[in-house]
């Protein structure tokens, strides 16, 4: 808890839009902003240093997926990851297959069918649905992969979107906004499946999976050798490391190669194996690199943040009948295995009141909660995602996300749900 100038407790409870860095991590950050400068590309000892440092945090992060040490390419943001994902893989389609797809104008293209294909689900990040949408342009086939009432992606559907021009295909572990997790080894086994049946003799690698794990790193399993994926994406900030890294895994030594399937979108000197060009930001990355080996400490958390959540919705539905949740249920089952809803993330449609109204309300009663994902709700737009389960515009407008985090406690909890209780009609 924090308190604001006027003395009053500030209750965060959007933890799936950022969290704040552990102290440990900036312990490990700290000298890499001072003494320890050196750019990563420099030949002498500072520089040495610099890249030491760097190839630390790669070995972390890469432990923390059960991946390869260079199968980590460093980015920005998650956002970059997944730009460089799609981006990326469309671009070396683009130079092997440039006679089969690339040959006709982007509207003919898509007229014979010749065209590459993706597959996204809706309810992707914007980082996904923005980029994908970019690439229709350039003559990309994009299929929208729909979701049902608790966000979970369409296996028919998904079945019947492979063919042998599908690249790609890119579904997020877990949903920045109602928290449903996704099928994920279930989807790799359908793409083996196609894969298996329609290339025996495995002349192509292709369609890869991407899957965007941002949410889902700190609580599910997220080993990418049982899940089967050949991309995913992360983001240090949401898992109490700092702002400014992301990372993109890429499967190396694939059936067709032992090459990274991508071509980079950032040219420039060659950093992180060529894809991604540009000084590396060092204490992000180391920060990064502690975070990643931290969360080993916190296989209890995912218990103790849903066991809360489901306190806290029982004790709201209480206080306020008309709620309804969006997404998967909650209640905490001792075997966990079936659940399909992120532990710390609790969507709730509030009737009669549009959560631009309600954040506000929110917001003077001193709790920090959003509608939608944290870019969203800035332009308060309905979100998308309530609108792809099937819901009418208004209650996409009525609807506000609570996500809970480490620092939460359930004496929190108890006086959200006394200042709700106070708050005016
Ligand atoms: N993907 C998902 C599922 C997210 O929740 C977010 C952030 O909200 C992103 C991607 C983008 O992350 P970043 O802020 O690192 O660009």
């Amino acid at each position: 808890m924090t308190h604001d100038t006027l003395g009053m407790e500030r209750i965060y409870l959007d933890y799936a839009a950022t969290t704040p860095v552990d102290p440990r991590v900036l312990t490990a950050m700290r000298p890499y902003f001072s003494e320890k400068f050196g750019n990563p590309g420099s030949v002498h000892r500072a520089g040495q240093e610099a890249i030491a440092a760097i190839d630390e945090a790669r070995e972390k992060v890469g432990k923390a997926l059960g991946a390869k040490f260079r199968e980590i390419i460093f980015t920005a943001s998650a956002t970059e990851a997944n730009n460089l994902a799609l981006r990326g893989l469309l671009r070396t389609v683009r130079g092997q297959y440039a006679d089969k797809f690339w040959h006709k104008s982007a509207s003919s293209q898509r007229e014979v069918g010749v065209s590459p294909r993706v597959v996204v689900s809706v309810i992707e990040h914007e980082s996904i649905l923005e980029t994908a949408k970019d690439l229709e342009k350039s003559g990309v086939e994009i299929i929208y992969l729909p979701v049902d009432k608790k966000g979970l992606v369409d296996l028919g559907k998904l079945k019947t979107a492979l063919n042998e021009r599908t690249v790609l295909v890119s579904v997020m572990y877990a949903s920045n906004e109602v928290g449903t997790i996704q099928p994920i080894i279930e989807i790799a086994k359908i793409i083996a499946d196609f894969k298996k049946n329609h290339y025996p003799l495995l002349t192509t690698h292709y369609p890869l999976l991407h899957a965007d794990a941002v949410q889902a790193l700190q609580y599910l399993n997220c080993d990418v050798n049982s899940l089967g994926v050949d991309m995913m994406t992360l983001s240090s900030h949401k898992i109490y490391g700092p702002k400014g890294a992301g990372a993109l895994y890429v499967r190396r030594g694939g059936p067709a190669t032992n090459h990274h399937p991508l071509a980079t979108i950032i040219s420039g000197g060659g950093q992180e194996y060529g894809l991604r060009s540009g000084t590396e930001n060092v204490p992000a990355i180391v920060g990064f690199g502690k975070v990643a080996e931290l969360l080993g400490e916190y296989t209890q958390e995912a218990h103790r943040v849903a066991e809360l959540r489901d306190y806290f919705w029982v004790k709201l539905k209480k206080l306020k009948s008309k709620i309804e949740i969006n997404g998967p249920g909650v209640m905490l089952k001792k075997d966990s295995s079936d659940l399909r809803r992120l532990p710390n993330n609790l969507n709730v449609y509030f009737p009669g009141a549009t959560a631009e109204e309600l954040l506000i309300k929110f917001d003077m009663a001193g709790i920090e909660a959003s509608a939608g994902s944290a870019c969203a709700a800035r332009s308060l737009t309905p979100s998308y995602v309530i609108k792809e389960l099937g819901f009418p515009e208004k209650r996409a407008k009525s609807s506000i996300r609570f996500s809970l985090g480490r620092p939460t406690t359930r004496q929190d909890l108890d006086e959200v749900l006394q200042r709700i209780k106070n708050l005016p009609a």
